[in-house]
């Protein structure tokens, strides 16, 4: 097992701005071990004041879609404007694959390079639940370390949006043109998720079609009904090989920012996410006192067995469970 440190070893580092201790604190956010649990809550304790001041990004699009490269051509423009950025991942298939998203060391490796620029793979062998609430405490612990910009990366094709979405300000949706059917490949409930939707690849002989990818997503978005932010959804296109359109995103992201927080929805919905979050978090964690009990260890085979063989209903079976 790693060295451990205090907790004010881990929050003095965090909060001087010390990338290795923060990448410690991390590790310790993402173990499962009790001990380590319970020092990483004292930590994150430590450190929340000097948490909330940054503006929190996710973004989407399905594997290939360009994500890896946009973020890195957005990022280094946003480091060129003194911004500190955190990129963090919410990848529950990289149990798997061992690493699909950000695991790949030849990934953003220009962005990786910066002094500036903090990248945190997804938590490997560990389940939504785990990885998205790991994901959520490494986000507060990247904004205490000063980082006034932090990514959320997910790829756009299963349950971890929604979990993703639960945690930033801003939901980014990156799309290809041509693809097939435009609006089939990602979830209908995915674009209406989305603040923003950029379409990738705009350049040389895919220009045009992502000219009118743009016009076919601005009018299907049109049809949603109008997000309790007020805020109307912005389809752009981009490329990152050019770079066009990649600072335009941003500039939408900061009118957004603006807007939202005038209105007081930008402040009220990260309330309405801890109030989430702290749910989740009595719900996992009651969960898991559930299933550690001896009796319910005990008594679970024989349980499961029965309600797959039909000789008792899972209600039944739950009910007994519960009133061990
Ligand atoms: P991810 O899987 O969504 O992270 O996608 P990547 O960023 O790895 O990009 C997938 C492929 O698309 C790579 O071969 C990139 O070089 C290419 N690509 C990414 N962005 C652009 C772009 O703006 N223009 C062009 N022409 N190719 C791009």
């Amino acid at each position: 097992m790693a060295k451990r440190f205090s907790v004010d070893e881990y929050a003095d580092g965090i909060l001087a701005g010390n990338r290795v201790r923060l990448s410690q604190a991390i590790t310790l956010v993402e173990s499962t071990l009790p001990t380590d649990q319970q020092l990483a809550q004292q930590v994150l304790d430590r450190v929340l004041p000097y948490s909330g001041r940054s503006v929190r990004v996710g973004i989407t699009g399905v594997p290939g879609v360009g994500k890896s490269t946009f973020i890195e051509a957005l990022g280094l423009a946003l480091l060129a404007q003194n911004k500190r950025l955190a990129v963090l991942a919410v990848d529950p298939t990289s149990q798997r694959s061992g690493g699909s998203i950000l695991g790949d060391k030849t990934r953003m490796n220009v962005l990786a390079a910066q002094q500036q620029a903090y990248i945190r793979p997804s938590p490997a062998g560990r389940s939504l639940g785990g990885v998205t609430r790991s994901t959520r405490e490494a986000l507060i612990l990247c904004e205490a370390a000063g980082h006034d910009v932090i990514f959320v990366e997910t790829v756009g094709v299963g349950q971890s949006e929604t979990a993703v979405h639960g945690m930033v300000d801003f939901f980014l949706l990156l799309m290809l043109a041509g693809a097939g059917d435009e609006l089939q490949g990602i979830k209908k409930g995915i674009m209406e998720m989305a603040d923003a939707v950029t379409i990738t690849k705009a350049d040389g002989q895919n220009e045009l079609a992502a000219k009118l990818a743009r016009r076919e997503y601005q009018n299907a978005l049109h049809l949603f009904p109008l997000a309790q932010s007020g805020w109307n959804p912005v389809v752009t296109t981009s490329s990152a090989v050019t770079g066009a359109g990649v600072a335009e995103v941003w500039q939408v992201v900061e009118k957004y920012v603006q807007q939202t927080q005038e209105s007081g929805y930008f402040q009220r919905r990260r309330q309405e996410q801890n109030l989430h979050w702290l749910h989740e978090a009595v719900r996992q964690g009651l969960e898991e006192q559930f299933y550690a009990r001896a009796a319910v260890q005990q008594q679970l085979p024989t349980l499961r067995q029965q309600v797959l063989e039909g000789s008792k209903s899972a209600f039944g079976a739950a009910a007994e469970l519960l009133n061990l």
